[in-house]
Protein backbone atom coordinates (compact mmCIF):
# COMPACT_ATOMS: atom_id res chain seq x y z
CA UNK A 1 0.00 0.00 0.00
CA UNK A 2 2.70 2.60 0.65
CA UNK A 3 4.94 1.83 -2.10
CA UNK A 4 1.72 2.85 -4.77
CA UNK A 5 0.35 5.67 -2.56
CA UNK A 6 4.01 6.94 -3.23
CA UNK A 7 4.39 6.24 -6.88
CA UNK A 8 0.61 7.82 -7.26
CA UNK A 9 1.85 11.19 -5.08
CA UNK A 10 5.24 11.05 -7.56
CA UNK A 11 3.11 10.67 -10.30
CA UNK A 12 0.81 13.39 -9.46
CA UNK A 13 3.76 15.34 -8.68
CA UNK A 14 5.56 14.76 -12.52
CA UNK A 15 2.06 16.03 -13.70
CA UNK A 16 2.25 19.21 -11.30
CA UNK A 17 -0.99 18.57 -9.65
CA UNK A 18 -1.86 21.06 -7.20
CA UNK A 19 -1.27 18.71 -4.30
CA UNK A 20 -1.33 20.26 -0.34
CA UNK A 21 2.74 20.88 0.21
CA UNK A 22 3.46 21.78 -3.51
CA UNK A 23 5.03 25.03 -3.61
CA UNK A 24 4.11 26.54 -7.50
CA UNK A 25 6.61 26.37 -10.22
CA UNK A 26 7.78 29.76 -10.00
CA UNK A 27 8.99 29.93 -14.01
CA UNK A 28 8.63 32.48 -16.40
CA UNK A 29 5.87 32.01 -18.47
CA UNK A 30 5.41 33.56 -22.55
CA UNK A 31 2.49 33.17 -23.95
CA UNK A 32 2.47 33.90 -27.86
CA UNK A 33 -0.03 34.28 -30.53
CA UNK A 34 0.06 35.16 -34.03
CA UNK A 35 -2.54 36.22 -34.92
CA UNK A 36 -3.64 34.62 -38.59
CA UNK A 37 -1.19 31.80 -38.57
CA UNK A 38 -2.57 28.14 -40.19
CA UNK A 39 -1.05 25.39 -38.18
CA UNK A 40 0.50 23.94 -41.80
CA UNK A 41 2.65 26.79 -41.66
CA UNK A 42 5.18 24.97 -39.15
CA UNK A 43 7.43 23.75 -41.74
CA UNK A 44 10.84 23.80 -42.59
CA UNK A 45 10.68 26.14 -45.83
CA UNK A 46 8.22 28.98 -44.02
CA UNK A 47 9.08 28.87 -40.74
CA UNK A 48 12.46 27.32 -39.96
CA UNK A 49 13.21 28.34 -36.90
CA UNK A 50 9.13 27.52 -35.06
CA UNK A 51 10.11 23.66 -37.22
CA UNK A 52 13.49 23.12 -35.39
CA UNK A 53 12.56 24.28 -32.15
CA UNK A 54 9.66 22.02 -32.11
CA UNK A 55 11.96 19.08 -33.45
CA UNK A 56 14.62 20.07 -30.81
CA UNK A 57 13.17 21.05 -27.40
CA UNK A 58 9.38 21.55 -27.96
CA UNK A 59 6.65 19.57 -27.58
CA UNK A 60 4.30 20.03 -30.70
CA UNK A 61 0.82 19.71 -30.49
CA UNK A 62 -0.65 18.85 -34.08
CA UNK A 63 -4.49 18.70 -33.25
CA UNK A 64 -4.95 22.23 -31.58
CA UNK A 65 -8.34 24.00 -31.86
CA UNK A 66 -9.55 27.59 -31.80
CA UNK A 67 -13.46 27.63 -30.56
CA UNK A 68 -14.18 30.44 -33.01
CA UNK A 69 -11.95 31.99 -35.90
CA UNK A 70 -12.38 35.71 -34.52
CA UNK A 71 -9.69 37.45 -33.11
CA UNK A 72 -11.82 38.51 -30.03
CA UNK A 73 -13.73 35.48 -28.95
CA UNK A 74 -10.58 33.16 -29.20
CA UNK A 75 -8.93 35.04 -26.89
CA UNK A 76 -11.17 35.36 -24.28
CA UNK A 77 -11.34 31.56 -24.59
CA UNK A 78 -7.47 31.51 -23.81
CA UNK A 79 -7.29 33.88 -20.87
CA UNK A 80 -10.54 32.42 -19.24
CA UNK A 81 -10.53 28.78 -20.29
CA UNK A 82 -14.02 29.12 -21.31
CA UNK A 83 -15.78 28.63 -24.02
CA UNK A 84 -17.38 31.76 -26.02
CA UNK A 85 -21.29 30.37 -24.80
CA UNK A 86 -20.23 30.93 -21.41
CA UNK A 87 -17.89 33.76 -21.75
CA UNK A 88 -20.27 35.50 -23.84
CA UNK A 89 -17.97 37.01 -26.55
CA UNK A 90 -19.13 35.84 -29.74
CA UNK A 91 -17.67 38.36 -32.07
CA UNK A 92 -15.24 41.37 -32.93
CA UNK A 93 -16.13 44.46 -30.38
CA UNK A 94 -17.28 42.42 -27.34
CA UNK A 95 -15.42 43.13 -24.57
CA UNK A 96 -14.91 40.09 -21.98
CA UNK A 97 -17.23 40.81 -18.60
CA UNK A 98 -15.83 41.63 -15.08
CA UNK A 99 -17.47 38.48 -13.74
CA UNK A 100 -14.82 36.08 -15.76
CA UNK A 101 -11.85 35.59 -13.80
CA UNK A 102 -8.49 35.77 -16.38
CA UNK A 103 -5.45 33.86 -16.49
CA UNK A 104 -3.51 36.87 -16.22
CA UNK A 105 -5.13 38.09 -12.52
CA UNK A 106 -4.10 34.90 -11.46
CA UNK A 107 -0.64 35.02 -12.24
CA UNK A 108 -0.54 38.21 -10.94
CA UNK A 109 -2.64 37.37 -7.47
CA UNK A 110 -0.03 34.63 -7.18
CA UNK A 111 3.13 36.91 -7.22
CA UNK A 112 4.28 37.17 -11.33
CA UNK A 113 5.11 40.22 -13.13
CA UNK A 114 2.49 40.52 -15.87
CA UNK A 115 3.23 42.18 -18.91
CA UNK A 116 1.13 42.29 -22.09
CA UNK A 117 2.43 44.13 -26.05
CA UNK A 118 -0.69 43.37 -28.79
CA UNK A 119 -0.41 44.54 -32.41
CA UNK A 120 -4.14 43.95 -33.26
CA UNK A 121 -6.35 46.79 -33.02
CA UNK A 122 -9.66 44.69 -32.22
CA UNK A 123 -7.49 43.49 -29.08
CA UNK A 124 -7.05 47.47 -27.55
CA UNK A 125 -9.07 47.36 -23.96
CA UNK A 126 -11.66 49.30 -25.00
CA UNK A 127 -12.53 46.51 -27.54
CA UNK A 128 -12.15 43.26 -26.13
CA UNK A 129 -11.75 43.89 -22.19
CA UNK A 130 -8.38 41.85 -21.67
CA UNK A 131 -5.60 44.24 -20.59
CA UNK A 132 -7.18 43.05 -16.12
CA UNK A 133 -4.56 41.18 -14.83
CA UNK A 134 -1.62 42.93 -16.75
CA UNK A 135 0.49 45.17 -14.37
CA UNK A 136 1.54 46.40 -17.95
CA UNK A 137 -0.41 46.66 -20.85
CA UNK A 138 0.70 48.23 -24.38
CA UNK A 139 -1.77 48.47 -27.02
CA UNK A 140 0.61 50.80 -28.81
CA UNK A 141 -0.01 50.78 -32.93
CA UNK A 142 2.50 53.23 -34.45
CA UNK A 143 2.42 51.06 -37.96
CA UNK A 144 -0.20 53.38 -39.56
CA UNK A 145 -0.14 51.53 -43.09
CA UNK A 146 -1.86 49.18 -41.37
CA UNK A 147 -4.82 46.30 -42.19
CA UNK A 148 -7.11 46.76 -44.86
CA UNK A 149 -9.51 48.01 -46.32
CA UNK A 150 -9.99 50.64 -43.60
CA UNK A 151 -6.51 51.12 -42.75
CA UNK A 152 -6.60 50.28 -39.13
CA UNK A 153 -2.91 50.35 -37.81
CA UNK A 154 -0.65 48.00 -36.40
CA UNK A 155 1.98 46.92 -34.43
CA UNK A 156 4.85 44.93 -37.38
CA UNK A 157 6.73 42.09 -35.46
CA UNK A 158 10.03 43.68 -35.24
CA UNK A 159 8.41 46.29 -33.38
CA UNK A 160 6.97 44.16 -31.30
CA UNK A 161 9.76 41.72 -31.13
CA UNK A 162 11.35 44.93 -29.41
CA UNK A 163 9.19 45.90 -26.72
CA UNK A 164 8.82 41.72 -25.92
CA UNK A 165 12.54 41.72 -25.30
CA UNK A 166 12.32 44.55 -23.17
CA UNK A 167 9.36 43.07 -21.13
CA UNK A 168 10.94 39.80 -20.62
CA UNK A 169 14.58 41.14 -19.73
CA UNK A 170 13.97 41.64 -16.11
CA UNK A 171 13.93 38.69 -13.79
CA UNK A 172 14.00 39.80 -9.65
CA UNK A 173 10.83 37.59 -9.86
CA UNK A 174 9.07 35.15 -12.49
CA UNK A 175 7.45 37.15 -15.09
CA UNK A 176 4.07 36.35 -17.52
CA UNK A 177 4.49 38.28 -20.68
CA UNK A 178 1.44 37.89 -23.53
CA UNK A 179 2.52 39.47 -27.03
CA UNK A 180 -0.15 38.80 -29.57
CA UNK A 181 1.72 39.44 -32.93
CA UNK A 182 -0.50 40.89 -36.13
CA UNK A 183 1.68 40.13 -39.48
CA UNK A 184 -0.14 37.29 -41.13
CA UNK A 185 -3.04 38.72 -41.12
CA UNK A 186 -3.91 40.17 -44.39
CA UNK A 187 -3.15 42.23 -46.39
CA UNK A 188 -0.14 40.25 -46.69
CA UNK A 189 2.55 42.55 -46.93
CA UNK A 190 5.68 41.46 -45.31
CA UNK A 191 9.43 43.53 -45.97
CA UNK A 192 10.86 42.33 -49.23
CA UNK A 193 13.30 40.15 -47.98
CA UNK A 194 10.95 37.17 -46.80
CA UNK A 195 9.27 36.92 -50.16
CA UNK A 196 9.81 33.45 -52.41
CA UNK A 197 8.57 33.89 -55.65
CA UNK A 198 5.71 30.68 -56.12
CA UNK A 199 7.18 27.78 -57.84
CA UNK A 200 5.13 26.66 -61.13
CA UNK A 201 3.12 28.57 -62.67
CA UNK A 202 0.49 30.95 -62.26
CA UNK A 203 -2.85 29.54 -60.49
CA UNK A 204 -5.44 32.07 -61.31
CA UNK A 205 -8.41 32.35 -58.91
CA UNK A 206 -11.14 29.98 -60.22
CA UNK A 207 -14.46 29.76 -58.69
CA UNK A 208 -15.62 26.42 -58.54
CA UNK A 209 -19.52 27.43 -57.67
CA UNK A 210 -20.45 31.02 -58.63
CA UNK A 211 -23.38 30.31 -57.00
CA UNK A 212 -22.70 28.64 -53.79
CA UNK A 213 -24.05 30.44 -51.10
CA UNK A 214 -21.01 30.27 -48.76
CA UNK A 215 -17.93 31.30 -51.27
CA UNK A 216 -16.50 34.40 -50.22
CA UNK A 217 -13.06 36.39 -51.81
CA UNK A 218 -12.02 39.02 -49.84
CA UNK A 219 -10.74 40.97 -52.53
CA UNK A 220 -9.06 43.97 -50.10
CA UNK A 221 -6.89 41.33 -48.65
CA UNK A 222 -5.01 40.60 -51.92
CA UNK A 223 -2.00 42.96 -52.38
CA UNK A 224 -1.71 44.41 -56.37
CA UNK A 225 0.88 42.21 -56.72
CA UNK A 226 -0.75 39.13 -56.81
CA UNK A 227 -2.83 40.21 -59.70
CA UNK A 228 -2.37 39.26 -63.01
CA UNK A 229 -1.65 41.07 -66.22
CA UNK A 230 -5.95 40.03 -67.18
CA UNK A 231 -6.79 41.43 -63.30
CA UNK A 232 -7.18 38.05 -62.35
CA UNK A 233 -6.02 36.78 -59.21
CA UNK A 234 -2.78 34.73 -58.96
CA UNK A 235 -3.84 32.38 -56.01
CA UNK A 236 -0.11 30.81 -55.72
CA UNK A 237 1.12 34.15 -55.45
CA UNK A 238 -1.21 35.27 -52.54
CA UNK A 239 -0.23 32.29 -50.79
CA UNK A 240 3.16 32.82 -50.91
CA UNK A 241 3.32 36.19 -50.11
CA UNK A 242 0.91 34.98 -46.90
CA UNK A 243 3.92 32.72 -46.18
CA UNK A 244 6.30 35.56 -46.54
CA UNK A 245 4.38 37.22 -43.38
CA UNK A 246 4.85 34.03 -41.51
CA UNK A 247 8.24 33.75 -42.44
CA UNK A 248 8.94 37.02 -40.93
CA UNK A 249 7.30 36.51 -37.68
CA UNK A 250 9.75 33.27 -37.49
CA UNK A 251 12.40 35.70 -37.87
CA UNK A 252 11.51 37.45 -35.01
CA UNK A 253 10.39 34.77 -32.90
CA UNK A 254 13.81 33.47 -32.91
CA UNK A 255 15.48 36.78 -31.93
CA UNK A 256 13.04 36.80 -28.74
CA UNK A 257 12.38 32.80 -28.10
CA UNK A 258 15.95 31.93 -28.55
CA UNK A 259 17.74 32.86 -26.28
CA UNK A 260 14.79 32.00 -23.50
CA UNK A 261 14.97 28.48 -24.94
CA UNK A 262 18.52 28.26 -24.06
CA UNK A 263 18.48 29.72 -20.45
CA UNK A 264 15.78 27.05 -19.82
CA UNK A 265 13.85 29.12 -17.25
CA UNK A 266 11.11 29.60 -18.82
CA UNK A 267 7.49 27.69 -20.19
CA UNK A 268 7.17 29.32 -24.04
CA UNK A 269 3.49 28.78 -25.15
CA UNK A 270 3.47 29.77 -28.91
CA UNK A 271 -0.41 29.36 -30.60
CA UNK A 272 -2.51 31.35 -32.91
CA UNK A 273 -5.83 33.01 -32.57
CA UNK A 274 -7.12 31.06 -35.51
CA UNK A 275 -6.21 30.47 -39.21
CA UNK A 276 -6.81 31.67 -42.81
CA UNK A 277 -8.76 30.18 -45.49
CA UNK A 278 -6.90 30.08 -48.76
CA UNK A 279 -9.56 28.93 -50.78
CA UNK A 280 -10.74 25.74 -48.89
CA UNK A 281 -14.61 25.56 -49.00
CA UNK A 282 -14.35 28.44 -52.08
CA UNK A 283 -13.53 30.91 -49.05
CA UNK A 284 -10.80 32.78 -49.62
CA UNK A 285 -7.86 35.07 -47.70
CA UNK A 286 -10.31 35.74 -44.69
CA UNK A 287 -11.46 33.66 -41.67
CA UNK A 288 -14.19 33.59 -39.15
CA UNK A 289 -16.91 32.43 -41.44
CA UNK A 290 -16.93 28.77 -41.27
CA UNK A 291 -15.71 26.10 -39.12
CA UNK A 292 -13.28 24.53 -41.11
CA UNK A 293 -9.39 23.22 -40.42
CA UNK A 294 -8.14 26.01 -42.46
CA UNK A 295 -9.56 29.03 -40.01
CA UNK A 296 -9.88 26.75 -37.10
CA UNK A 297 -7.00 24.31 -36.41
CA UNK A 298 -3.78 26.60 -35.14
CA UNK A 299 -0.16 25.60 -34.57
CA UNK A 300 0.33 24.70 -30.55
CA UNK A 301 4.38 24.38 -29.87
CA UNK A 302 5.32 24.25 -26.09
CA UNK A 303 8.70 24.34 -24.73
CA UNK A 304 9.06 23.02 -21.01
CA UNK A 305 11.80 25.09 -19.03
CA UNK A 306 15.01 22.36 -18.80
CA UNK A 307 14.05 20.58 -15.72
CA UNK A 308 11.01 19.45 -17.37
CA UNK A 309 11.93 19.45 -20.91
CA UNK A 310 13.33 15.91 -21.22
CA UNK A 311 10.59 13.70 -21.57
CA UNK A 312 8.65 16.39 -24.37
CA UNK A 313 11.82 17.69 -26.30
CA UNK A 314 11.15 17.13 -29.90
CA UNK A 315 8.20 15.55 -29.35
CA UNK A 316 4.87 15.71 -31.31
CA UNK A 317 1.36 14.79 -30.04
CA UNK A 318 -1.73 14.56 -31.31
CA UNK A 319 -4.25 14.82 -28.35
CA UNK A 320 -7.10 16.82 -28.49
CA UNK A 321 -6.70 20.49 -27.26
CA UNK A 322 -8.90 23.64 -27.45
CA UNK A 323 -7.42 27.37 -26.96
CA UNK A 324 -9.83 27.07 -24.25
CA UNK A 325 -7.72 24.28 -22.59
CA UNK A 326 -4.15 26.71 -22.22
CA UNK A 327 -5.40 28.58 -18.95
CA UNK A 328 -5.97 25.11 -16.85
CA UNK A 329 -3.33 23.69 -18.28
CA UNK A 330 -0.05 26.16 -17.86
CA UNK A 331 -1.95 26.84 -14.10
CA UNK A 332 -1.65 22.67 -13.37
CA UNK A 333 1.63 23.37 -14.54
CA UNK A 334 2.88 25.72 -12.41
CA UNK A 335 0.86 24.29 -9.78
CA UNK A 336 -1.74 27.14 -9.21
CA UNK A 337 -5.20 26.88 -8.45
CA UNK A 338 -7.73 26.83 -11.75
CA UNK A 339 -9.81 29.83 -12.21
CA UNK A 340 -12.87 30.05 -10.66
CA UNK A 341 -16.31 29.14 -12.85
CA UNK A 342 -18.81 32.12 -13.53
CA UNK A 343 -21.15 32.90 -11.06
CA UNK A 344 -24.51 31.75 -11.54
CA UNK A 345 -26.69 33.70 -13.76
CA UNK A 346 -23.71 35.00 -15.83
CA UNK A 347 -23.71 33.97 -19.47
CA UNK A 348 -24.39 30.31 -20.01
CA UNK A 349 -23.29 29.70 -16.64
CA UNK A 350 -23.49 25.73 -16.17
CA UNK A 351 -26.87 24.42 -13.84
CA UNK A 352 -25.56 21.25 -13.56
CA UNK A 353 -22.15 19.35 -13.99
CA UNK A 354 -22.35 19.13 -17.44
CA UNK A 355 -20.83 22.05 -18.52
CA UNK A 356 -18.58 22.45 -21.51
CA UNK A 357 -15.21 23.90 -21.00
CA UNK A 358 -11.51 24.17 -20.57
CA UNK A 359 -10.00 21.64 -18.49
CA UNK A 360 -6.09 21.14 -18.40
CA UNK A 361 -4.60 18.51 -20.91
CA UNK A 362 -1.27 18.44 -19.36
CA UNK A 363 -1.76 14.79 -18.37
CA UNK A 364 -2.54 14.27 -21.89
CA UNK A 365 0.42 16.02 -23.20
CA UNK A 366 2.79 14.29 -21.31
CA UNK A 367 1.43 11.05 -22.28
CA UNK A 368 -0.01 9.44 -19.28
CA UNK A 369 -3.48 10.49 -19.78
CA UNK A 370 -6.25 9.31 -22.68
CA UNK A 371 -5.36 11.71 -25.80
CA UNK A 372 -8.99 11.71 -27.37
CA UNK A 373 -11.58 14.60 -25.77
CA UNK A 374 -13.84 16.40 -28.08
CA UNK A 375 -12.81 19.98 -28.58
CA UNK A 376 -15.45 22.36 -30.13
CA UNK A 377 -15.96 25.34 -32.35
CA UNK A 378 -18.71 27.42 -33.54
CA UNK A 379 -19.29 30.35 -35.91
CA UNK A 380 -22.20 32.75 -35.37
CA UNK A 381 -23.34 35.56 -37.30
CA UNK A 382 -25.95 38.51 -36.84
CA UNK A 383 -27.27 38.81 -40.43
CA UNK A 384 -29.05 36.03 -42.52
CA UNK A 385 -25.75 36.07 -44.84
CA UNK A 386 -25.01 32.84 -46.78
CA UNK A 387 -27.96 31.60 -45.49
CA UNK A 388 -26.49 29.74 -42.44
CA UNK A 389 -26.38 31.80 -39.68
CA UNK A 390 -24.84 29.57 -36.79
CA UNK A 391 -22.36 26.67 -37.15
CA UNK A 392 -21.64 24.29 -34.12
CA UNK A 393 -18.63 21.51 -34.33
CA UNK A 394 -17.14 18.70 -32.72
CA UNK A 395 -14.14 17.20 -33.32
CA UNK A 396 -12.73 14.13 -31.68
CA UNK A 397 -9.37 12.66 -33.16
CA UNK A 398 -9.59 12.84 -36.77
CA UNK A 399 -13.80 13.22 -36.74
CA UNK A 400 -15.39 16.17 -36.99
CA UNK A 401 -19.04 16.47 -36.93
CA UNK A 402 -20.52 19.99 -38.30
CA UNK A 403 -23.82 20.95 -37.77
CA UNK A 404 -25.57 24.35 -39.55
CA UNK A 405 -28.19 26.57 -38.39
CA UNK A 406 -30.75 28.88 -40.50
CA UNK A 407 -32.94 31.60 -38.62
CA UNK A 408 -36.80 32.01 -39.53
CA UNK A 409 -37.79 35.21 -38.42
CA UNK A 410 -41.13 36.67 -38.75
CA UNK A 411 -43.77 38.60 -37.04
CA UNK A 412 -42.83 37.10 -33.60
CA UNK A 413 -40.88 34.60 -34.61
CA UNK A 414 -37.33 33.65 -34.04
CA UNK A 415 -37.02 30.06 -34.94
CA UNK A 416 -33.84 28.21 -35.20
CA UNK A 417 -33.76 25.13 -37.93
CA UNK A 418 -30.99 22.62 -38.08
CA UNK A 419 -30.18 22.49 -42.03
CA UNK A 420 -28.35 19.32 -41.83
CA UNK A 421 -24.78 17.92 -40.13
CA UNK A 422 -21.77 17.33 -42.55
CA UNK A 423 -19.26 14.46 -41.41
CA UNK A 424 -15.63 14.32 -42.28
CA UNK A 425 -12.69 12.24 -41.42
CA UNK A 426 -9.88 14.17 -41.18
CA UNK A 427 -6.90 11.58 -41.66
CA UNK A 428 -8.00 10.68 -45.26
CA UNK A 429 -9.58 14.16 -46.18
CA UNK A 430 -7.78 17.14 -44.50
CA UNK A 431 -9.42 19.38 -46.62
CA UNK A 432 -13.33 18.47 -46.01
CA UNK A 433 -13.83 18.08 -49.36
CA UNK A 434 -15.88 14.64 -48.41
CA UNK A 435 -19.15 14.75 -46.66
CA UNK A 436 -19.60 11.28 -45.03
CA UNK A 437 -22.66 12.50 -42.99
CA UNK A 438 -25.12 10.59 -45.71
CA UNK A 439 -22.74 7.21 -45.79
CA UNK A 440 -20.53 7.04 -42.39
CA UNK A 441 -17.98 4.61 -42.49
CA UNK A 442 -18.35 1.79 -40.01
CA UNK A 443 -15.40 2.92 -37.83
CA UNK A 444 -16.76 6.44 -37.61
CA UNK A 445 -17.44 7.53 -33.35
CA UNK A 446 -20.83 8.79 -34.54
CA UNK A 447 -22.82 8.14 -31.69
CA UNK A 448 -20.03 9.49 -29.79
CA UNK A 449 -19.38 12.62 -31.88
CA UNK A 450 -23.16 13.81 -31.75
CA UNK A 451 -23.71 13.12 -27.84
CA UNK A 452 -20.82 15.43 -27.73
CA UNK A 453 -22.58 17.78 -30.04
CA UNK A 454 -25.46 17.65 -28.37
CA UNK A 455 -24.06 18.43 -25.12
CA UNK A 456 -21.92 21.40 -27.08
CA UNK A 457 -25.23 22.89 -28.25
CA UNK A 458 -27.83 21.73 -25.19
CA UNK A 459 -25.00 24.05 -23.15
CA UNK A 460 -25.06 27.20 -25.86
CA UNK A 461 -28.74 28.06 -23.83
CA UNK A 462 -28.74 31.42 -26.38
CA UNK A 463 -28.39 29.58 -29.70
CA UNK A 464 -31.57 30.47 -30.57
CA UNK A 465 -30.90 34.98 -30.11
CA UNK A 466 -27.49 35.10 -31.41
CA UNK A 467 -28.08 36.64 -34.66
CA UNK A 468 -31.02 39.30 -32.30
CA UNK A 469 -28.32 39.75 -29.89
CA UNK A 470 -25.46 40.27 -32.20
CA UNK A 471 -27.78 42.73 -34.13
CA UNK A 472 -28.63 44.95 -30.76
CA UNK A 473 -25.07 45.06 -29.75
CA UNK A 474 -24.11 45.82 -33.24
CA UNK A 475 -26.71 48.93 -33.40
CA UNK A 476 -24.89 50.14 -29.69
CA UNK A 477 -21.17 50.34 -30.95
CA UNK A 478 -19.90 53.43 -31.26
CA UNK A 479 -19.03 54.65 -34.65
CA UNK A 480 -15.73 53.97 -34.70
CA UNK A 481 -15.93 50.47 -34.22
CA UNK A 482 -19.14 50.10 -36.58
CA UNK A 483 -17.07 51.64 -39.27
CA UNK A 484 -14.09 48.73 -39.06
CA UNK A 485 -16.14 46.66 -38.51
CA UNK A 486 -18.33 47.42 -41.55
CA UNK A 487 -14.93 47.99 -43.55
CA UNK A 488 -13.86 44.33 -42.10
CA UNK A 489 -17.47 42.72 -43.97
CA UNK A 490 -19.02 42.31 -40.68
ZN1 LIG B 1 -7.24 37.25 -35.36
Amino acid sequence: VRRSLGALLALASALGAACSGDEPRRVHVLLITVDTLRADRVTAEVMPFLHGLAQREGLLVTHAQTPRAKTTPAMASLMTGLYPHEHGVRDLMQPLGLEHATLAERLRDAGWRTEAVIGNFVLRERYAGLARGFGAWSEELPDTSGVPPEDVPQRRARSLTDAGLAATSAAERPWFVWLHYMDPHGIYDAPAEFRRAPAGAPQPLVVRDPAHPRRHVAEYNVPDEARLADGRIDTAQVAALYDAEARYVDRELERLVGPLVARGDTLVVISADHGESLGEHDYWFEHGRDVYEACNRVPLLIVFPTAERAGTRGRRVDADVSLCDLAPTILEYLRLAPLASPPPGSPGSPGAGDAVRGRSRLAALLGSDERRAAVFCEKVERTAQDRVLQLKAVRLGDWKLVRRYTQLVGPGKHELVALGDELYDLASDPREERDLAGSAPAGAPLERLRAELARFIAADTALGEHAADLARRHAALDAEARRILGGLGY
